[in-house]
């Protein structure tokens, strides 16, 4: 063997670009368009540079405590970790690895197939139908699989499906684990959580990167029967213990705990996602039904590539993956009023021509 061999080859997640430039309206990557609830501020602010000297809290108990206080679930039902991709990561770990397929949709969030690959976990992805609609039915009754994971709302398509949907899924894997990765529910979706008490087969993911503004802090939680939650706190004490940091744990769990912000936030990006859709329908896109903080639409005419290409020359990024069914599709995520009116102004201009 040379050292060549002995070097473990595996194709990457491939985020979207993260540009230093300020000038650029960035629609590519599902950020916030507004900033993250002032508590955040108030919180950093008081950090002291002493309690650095420390480790932080393993457990991080005033993020958990938080979490647990908005939601009305107990902390020995939550995990927190450095932003919903390391919990996920630690989830698949937990539950996947033991054998069988790994099921999930084949238009979906794109680090599901790269964990599969990292852990070695063989997978199926379930063609969604010709309106990129996951079919329930798919994931019942396949005697070798080993789990489902799935966004809902789904990603990159924004398509939302009912909380009976998910009640199907689970009612038919009891033996199973069931992620619903929500990261964009609070733009309009039907939350899994009250199946929890009756599901012990579900855990639910969710983010702080999208609808509460802080993916720079980087943290994720998940919900799960305490028997679930137990199995990923010891991959993840497997692993490091410490994971987040204290200048997170303390300023996110501040931002956290602000209800009403964070409801106007979402109300307003909802709002501007509507006005978005009419604008992009005017122009001649088409697009799936969004419950998110972005739209998957693609030209009647014009190739995506074409369109992304020429939205770049005016420093407008949007996401586009060159990928079965789907390359002509753009994911816009939903900025503030004045970039939705950018956009629309130079989609008006591209799609004239
Ligand atoms: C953005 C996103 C995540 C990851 O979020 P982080 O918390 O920033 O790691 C997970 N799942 C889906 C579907 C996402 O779109």
């Amino acid at each position: 063997m040379t050292l060549q061999d002995r070097i473990r080859k595996i194709a990457p997640y491939v985020p979207g670009e993260q540009p230093q430039d300020r000038d650029i309206i960035k629609l590519n990557t599902n950020e916030c368009p507004y900033p993250p609830s002032p508590r955040f501020a108030e919180a950093y602010s008081s950090l002291s540079p002493a309690d650095f000297r420390r480790y932080p809290d393993t457990e991080a108990h005033e993020l958990v405590q938080a979490i647990s206080d908005i939601y009305g679930i107990p902390v020995e039902q939550i995990f927190v970790g450095v932003g919903s991709d390391e919990v996920l990561a630690f989830a698949f770990q937990a539950f996947f690895t033991g054998g069988g397929r790994l099921l999930f949709p084949d238009i979906t969030y794109s680090f599901y197939p790269v964990w599969a690959e990292l852990y070695h976990i063989p997978f199926t992805a379930v063609p969604t139908d010709q309106d990129f609609r996951i079919r329930a039915e798919d994931y019942l009754g396949v005697d070798d699989a080993c789990g489902v994971i799935f966004p809902n709302p789904n990603a990159p398509t924004g398509i939302a499906e009912p909380r009976s949907f998910v009640e199907r899924i689970l009612a038919g894997n009891p033996d199973k684990v069931v992620i619903v990765d929500e990261a964009y529910v609070d733009f309009g979706g039907e939350t899994a959580l009250p199946l929890l008490e009756k599901y012990e087969n579900l855990m639910v993911i969710r983010t702080c990167s999208k609808s509460r503004a802080m993916a720079g802090l980087r943290i994720g939680y998940a919900f799960g029967s305490r028997q679930l939650i137990d199995a990923v706190k010891a991959i993840k004490f497997s692993f490091n213990s410490y994971t987040l940091n204290h200048a997170s744990i303390i300023p996110g769990a501040a931002a956290i705990r602000d209800t009403v912000y964070f409801d106007e936030i979402c109300s307003r990006i909802i709002k501007t996602r509507e006005r978005m859709a009419q604008g992009l329908k005017k122009l001649g896109f088409v697009f799936p039904p969004s419950s998110a903080n972005f739209i998957f639409a693609k030209h009647e005419r014009i190739p995506g590539r074409e369109i992304q290409e020429k939205l770049r020359e005016k420093k407008i990024y949007v996401r586009r993956w060159d990928a079965p069914r789907i390359s002509d599709y753009m994911r816009i995520t939903v900025g503030t009023d004045e970039e939705t009116d950018r956009l629309l102004e130079e989609l008006g201009r591209i799609t004239a021509c």
